[in-house]
Formats: C-alpha cells, sequence, structure tokens
C-alpha cells in the first residue's frame, strides 16, 4: 500500500494522555520515546497538538466507559484549528481494534500493540489524511511459545509494549549502556520501571492475559539500565511494575530476587517498590531479598482478592485467610513496619454470605495499610462470565459498601498504630498551606495515602527525602515531625 507523508514530521507536535494503570504509563512513555526519535514534538497542552494519542484501559467497564469520554473529548480539540486527529490506542484499542474503530467515529485511527514499533509512521499517515484499517483483535498468547523458557527467542519481531528496543538519535538516551526507549512525560522524583508483561495465570474473573499474551520478561541487564536512566533523569524511587512481578524471570532462567540485587546496586537509586505479587508465589528467597537487600522498600502490593477458599478456587486462585495471616506474620516478624496493601474482589458468582463473613474476617486481623475493594462484573471472554449463580448488582453493591466501610477503618487503625513511628519520607509537592507533601516508605503512589511534614514551611523541596516521626494520622493519612526539629 503507498503511503503518503503529512511533510511535517519533525516539527509536528503530539500530545499522549494516559489513562489506566502504572503499566499503560510506561507504555505511554514508551511510545513517546518512539514518537519523539521519528521526529516529533511531545507537548502537554492538547490545544497546540496536532494530534492527540489516548493511551486506553479496557480493564473493567468503568474503565472503558473513562477511556472513551476521554477520547470523545479528544476529539472536542478538533474544532480549534490545531488538532487534526485522535489517535486510541493501548488496551481498550487492542481487545476492540475494528469493532471500537467502527462504532467510535470520533477516533480517526484505532492502533493495536503491533503498531507500536510504527507508531511515528502511522501517525505521519493519518495525519496526511491517510485511512488505518483496525486490526481484528486476536488471543495475544497465541504469539508467543507455550514454554516459558522458548518465549525470548519466539518474541524476537514480535512487538510487545515495554520491551522495545532501538537506536535513538543521541540525547534521547545516554550514550553509555544499552539506549532506553522511553521519554517521562511527567518527571517528578518516581517512575515506573516495567520489568515484564502478559500473564500466564487463568484468573477467572480477568481478561488481560487474552489481550496482554503470555508472560515476558525484561533482561536484568536491561531493566537495570533503564533504572540508571532513569536516575540520571532525577529519579530516587522506581515501583516495578508487570502483571505478576513474583513470575518475573521464569522465561530467563532467573528470578525476581536476582533482578532486586542488580537493581540494589544502582547508585542514587534510594527506593525500589515492587508492585503485584501474587501471595501463593511469596516465597522464603524472595521474602528474604525484599525484607534485606538495601533500598528494596519492604512494601508488599499483595492482590490476595478474596479470602475464603471457596471462592479463591472459583476464582482459580489459590490460598486462603490462614495462609494469608501467616505470610504477613512472616513479613512482619522480620520488619515489623512493612507496608502491605491489597485488592479484594467482591459478588464473585457464588459467593455466599458466609464467604463475605469469612473475608471480612481476614480484612480486620490483616492490619493492612490500604485496600482497593472492587465489586465483580462479568469481562466478555473470561471464566466467570460462563460461571452460574450469578449475584444481583445490588447484592454486590452492598458488599462492596461494607467491606470498603471496613476496610477503611482498619487502614485508618493501621496508621495510627504507626504514631511514634520514624518513617523516611520523599517529598513530592505541597499542601495548600504549603507544607512539604510526600509519601512514607510504606505508602505507594496514588493509591496508599501521603504524608504531611509539619513545622518547616516550604522548606523542603520536591525530591527531597527526609526522616521523621509520625505525630499524628488522618485517615491513611500520616503527619510527621522532621527528625532534629
Ligand atoms: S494474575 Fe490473574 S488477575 Fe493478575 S493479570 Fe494474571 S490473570 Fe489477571
Amino acid at each position: 500500500m503507498a503511503r503518503v507523508s503529512s511533510g511535517l514530521k519533525g516539527t509536528t507536535p503530539v500530545h499522549v494522555v494516559s489513562l489506566g494503570c502504572a503499566r499503560n504509563e510506561v507504555d505511554s512513555e514508551e511510545l513517546a520515546g518512539r514518537l519523539a526519535a521519528g521526529g516529533f514534538t511531545l507537548v502537554s497542552d492538547p490545544d497546540a497538538a496536532a494530534a492527540i494519542v489516548v493511551n486506553t484501559c479496557g480493564f473493567i467497564d468503568a474503565a472503558k466507559k473513562d477511556s472513551i469520554d476521554t477520547l470523545l473529548d479528544a476529539s472536542d480539540h478538533k474544532g480549534n484549528g490545531t488538532t487534526r486527529a485522535v489517535i486510541a490506542v493501548g488496551c481498550l484499542a487492542e481487545r476492540y481494534g475494528a469493532e471500537l474503530a467502527a462504532s467510535l467515529p470520533e477516533a480517526d485511527a484505532v492502533l493495536g500493540f503491533d503498531d507500536y514499533p510504527d507508531i511515528a509512521e502511522r501517525l505521519d499517515w493519518i495525519l496526511a489524511g491517510g485511512h488505518h484499517e483496525a486490526h481484528t483483535p486476536r488471543d495475544r498468547r497465541s504469539l508467543l511459545p507455550v514454554t516459558p523458557v522458548a518465549r525470548p527467542a519466539g518474541a524476537v519481531g514480535l512487538s510487545v509494549p515495554g520491551h522495545g528496543h532501538a537506536n535513538l538519535p543521541v540525547g534521547l538516551a545516554p550514550a553509555s549502556g544499552p539506549r532506553v526507549l522511553r521519554h517521562r512525560l511527567g518527571g517528578g522524583a518516581t517512575a515506573s520501571l516495567k520489568i515484564a508483561s502478559g500473564c500466564d495465570r487463568r484468573c477467572a474473573f480477568c481478561a488481560i492475559p487474552a489481550f496482554r499474551g503470555s508472560y515476558l520478561s525484561r533482561p536484568v541487564a536491561e531493566v537495570v539500565a533503564e533504572a540508571r536512566w532513569l536516575v540520571e533523569t532525577g529519579v530516587r524511587e522506581v515501583v516495578l511494575v508487570s502483571e505478576n512481578s513474583s513470575a518475573y524471570g521464569k522465561d530467563l532462567g532467573t528470578n525476581l530476587e536476582r533482578l532486586l540485587a542488580g537493581l540494589a546496586k544502582v547508585d542514587g537509586l534510594d527506593w525500589i517498590r515492587v508492585s503485584y505479587l501474587q501471595p501463593a508465589e511469596v516465597r522464603p528467597t524472595l521474602l528474604d531479598a525484599m525484607l534485606s537487600l538495601e533500598g528494596v522498600l519492604p512494601y508488599f502490593d499483595l492482590p490476595f482478592q478474596h479470602a475464603s477458599a471457596a471462592v479463591l478456587r472459583r476464582m482459580r486462585r489459590f490460598g486462603d485467610a490462614d495462609s494469608f495471616l501467616e505470610l504477613l506474620e512472616r513479613i512482619r516478624t522480620v520488619r515489623p513496619e512493612a507496608g502491605v496493601r491489597s485488592n479484594v474482589i467482591v459478588g464473585f458468582p457464588g459467593e455466599t454470605e458466609e464467604d463475605v463473613n469469612v473475608l471480612a474476617d481476614f480484612l480486620a486481623a490483616a492490619r493492612l495499610d490500604a485496600v482497593g475493594v472492587f465489586g465483580y462484573s462479568d469481562e466478555e471472554g473470561t471464566e466467570g462470565a460462563t460461571l452460574d449463580r450469578k449475584l444481583t448488582d445490588d447484592v454486590i453493591s452492598d458488599r462492596v459498601d461494607r467491606l470498603a466501610t471496613l476496610c477503611d477503618e482498619a487502614s485508618a487503625q493501621r496508621a495510627e498504630q504507626r504514631t511514634g513511628e520514624r518513617v523516611r519520607v520523599l517529598v513530592e509537592g505541597s499542601t495548600d498551606d504549603g507544607a512539604p507533601l510526600g509519601r512514607a516508605a510504606h505508602q505507594g503512589p496514588e493509591t496508599d495515602g501521603s504524608t504531611t511534614i509539619s513545622g518547616v514551611g516550604d522548606l523542603l523541596a520536591p525530591g527531597v527525602m527526609v526522616w521523621g516521626n509520625v505525630s499524628a494520622t488522618d485517615g491513611v493519612d500520616l503527619v510527621v515531625e522532621l527528625e532534629g526539629q
């Protein structure tokens, strides 16, 4: 097919909007890196952009709706005389392809993951008035060998978001070491760092593996090189993201323990935070590494999803309330101050009142720092959608309310127990009153609450790390007195 060119590449401003999770944020920065390498200029003002790229989320209905609304809002900019195209990329675009393109004419193109390596060419073509035929979605698990160790070779030539490498022009990445295909969109002292993508598990409620594909790890050297590059851009904390971090390395003959040991040696990297650990996969060696390696935070993101063994089996997951409490005990015996966050799903098909009581008892006993409570909804193509004994929306919403209230109280109590605790805080900004505002080590970005440093005026700039003592709490938020004041 003949390609036309806008003739403007090299000067064309493009704006990228990132929705959904931290993994998507990393993909957005990879796309931005590819666009910058392809000669586009990234701009923060959508009204100054010739093209707006919306990196969508397709996880659950609420996220899908948010993505569609954002695409429609982006389309409104097309009346401004500058913006000429709105492009949908990301999970929703990958998952629905041609169907999304047909139902949403406001988007000028819907691009799938296979388009990512050529994103600059695609945008150039679309801006020149070319029509991009959206893809027909397929199960991306079929693209990689079933045997994990055969995957690195099988992935050559395959487009997997977050696994792109290229020879970038000097200036976009450091001259030494592997070059990083990433352009930071936000800045700040914290950055997500993708260690793997896809998932080999079959949780009955989850559609992610079908559109993100089988599990594929990034090599240790590549992840460490990207961490070094991030530090050079001013980062002090990395959040390791993937669909399942405890499975890291299974396709490369390595593991998360070794990756953490490599990252712990990166000069200038103060905090290494791990996200998405499968509770049943937290082995003793991993626990040791996370509790003892310098720089690796004693922070455990453990999506328990439920605590009733019957519901967990039906979800095709492992564990039960007792094994989860034992795991928490093992963590807190070594590091009593460790942070623990989790997610739970209520209203899964077949969930009884007794199952909810088991979950409620577990949540009351677990002393979690933060919990996301989600109501179950059927996702197309998942086993859960085919199960019997579905609950009504009213029952699900009542159970969400009950558990969310319980979790709010339990997390506030956990925060109160930290009164007097010595904590290290990363300053990220300031309150309306000008007091430094940041996060303590047990607080992950965006979801786990914040920490205000009292009595120092506006003396601490974003990016600074300080020690202090917790003097008060408000829900999960802390107030800290600076040490030595
Ligand atoms: S571990 Fe389960 S919930 Fe997480 S991405 Fe894989 S299938 Fe989905």
